[in-house]
């Protein structure tokens, strides 16, 4: 789920400084909320698995490609 951007001076298992906008990211839930501090901590980049968790599930799925043998 979409929440409002976090961040933290603990960065939690991800290997860069990042800022996160999903609840669902893994390295978001790694970092405890009492740690947490809104905004996205700039010059921080976005979290690489947040923003692969926030594409629309559509993008996961094409009918036309699953149905052509490899
Ligand atoms: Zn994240």
């Amino acid at each position: 789920m979409r929440i409002p951007p976090f961040y933290s001076p603990l960065r939690g298992i991800a290997l860069d400084e990042v800022w996160h906008d999903n609840d669902e990211c893994t390295v978001a839930r790694s970092i405890a909320p009492a740690d947490r501090i809104a905004g996205v901590g700039a010059p921080r980049k976005r979290c690489p698995y947040c923003a692969v968790l926030d594409r629309p599930a559509t993008a996961f799925t094409c009918p036309v490609a699953s149905k052509q043998p490899k």
